[in-house]
């Protein structure tokens, strides 16, 4: 460290003050986060038919609304069946009942983009890698190798499903599950590394009874459980798009906040889809508001935006929040936006570069070659 701080400190020399700050703050991973109005920690660069924007336009997107945000792709392709759909094209899972298969090139689209980009807008991202079958005991080593051909690249996996309305009866084969064994070596791998762990799981079936208990939380809290040493985020806090809060929603997401064994649990606020419960009325507003202000370090804002075309799509899911901005304090607000997506993406950076650096046969002597040069 104190070699790579006095090479840079030559550096800065010759490049003037304000140039050198933001290449000194580049050179840490750090964005300028007090200038953006958020960093997305919910984000696909592409849609169910790998397609989407390119990672410059999507930077200009990203402008100065979003600091950082995470880089995935969807790892479920809508299949074009001719026979189901004829000339009709369908990029959306609800747009054709043909199936959805697992694409693992996804991660390798991810890579490329990311690596295109010059280091200081790359410091702007954190790949995640989706391109595995949860359902699938070599899930893990899927992202083994992704790490092994991309190293120094992603920091996290997912969002992938699980239990996910429309979409788990979609996908052929066995359907995916909580109880798994399979699950479990995705995230003791993930907690290995140090991969942060971003999980779409309903909480609940779609459209069900008010006030019975939701199919798939007890489940959900003991996988959580089973892997306490990795980081998680909940994505949609459990909801969907028939899956409604039910009344006892808040109550049962801050039971997970307040267990003591589930400290490494968060949640994010991303989709519109979900947008549109905690907005719907100064209530549910209010009564969201309160539970994030006791539990300021576990709520992440993410857009879910998929393949934005143009700025104002990518930033109306943080618009549609306003009110729920208005209705937090000022340090809460920021925290939700910004602070905890930067501390929880920081750490799950340097856990997964110490992983690499000591498992990975090419970062490995490279940091060797290193050594010797500046000897
Ligand atoms: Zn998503």
């Amino acid at each position: 460290m104190n070699r790579l701080k006095s090479r840079f400190a030559r550096r800065l020399l010759l490049v003037g003050p304000i140039a050198a700050l933001f290449l000194f703050n580049a050179a840490l991973g750090r964005s300028q986060s007090s200038t953006y109005q958020f960093n997305d920690s919910h984000f696909h660069l592409t849609n169910n038919i790998q397609e989407g924007p390119g990672i410059r336009d999507f930077l200009g997107m990203m402008g100065d609304k979003a600091g950082r945000a995470i880089l995935s792709g969807i790892p479920l392709q809508q299949e074009w069946s001719y026979r189901v759909d004829g000339d009709r094209a369908p990029s959306y899972y609800l747009h054709s009942d043909a199936p959805l298969y697992y694409y693992s090139f996804t991660d390798a689209t991810v890579a490329m983009a990311y690596k295109s980009l010059p280091k200081e807008q790359q410091a702007r991202f954190d790949p995640m890698i989706t391109g595995f079958n949860p359902a699938d005991m070599y899930a893990a080593d899927h992202v083994r190798r992704v790490l092994e051909t991309f190293p120094s690249v992603f920091t996290g996996i997912g969002e992938f499903s699980i239990h996910k309305e429309f979409v788990s009866g979609k996908i052929p084969g066995e359907v995916a599950s909580l109880q798994n064994p399979a699950l479990d070596r995705l995230l003791d791998f993930a907690a290995e590394v140090g991969l942060v762990v971003l999980i779409h799981n309903d909480i609940d079936v779609p459209f069900a009874k008010e006030g019975s208990e939701p199919a798939y939380l007890g489940e959900i809290r003991t996988l959580f459980k089973r892997h306490c040493n990795a980081t998680i985020i909940w994505a949609h806090m459990g909801l969907g798009r028939t899956v409604r809060p039910g009344k006892n929603h808040a109550m049962q997401i801050e039971e997970i906040l307040k267990h003591p064994d589930l400290d490494h649990v968060y949640f994010d606020l991303a989709w519109d889809e979900v947008a549109k419960y905690f907005v719907g009325s100064p209530e549910a507003t209010a009564a969201i508001a309160a539970l994030i202000q006791q539990y300021p370090n576990r709520i992440l804002f993410g857009t879910d935006a998929v393949a934005p075309a143009d700025q104002s799509k990518y930033v109306a899911v943080f618009n549609q929040y306003q009110p729920l901005w208005n209705s937090l304090d000022a340090k809460t607000s920021r925290k939700v936006r910004l602070e905890n997506y930067e501390r929880i993406f920081d750490e799950g950076r340097r856990k997964v570069r110490s992983w690499e650096s000591a498992h990975v046969p090419a970062v490995r002597s490279k940091n060797a070659e290193t050594r010797i040069s500046s000897n």
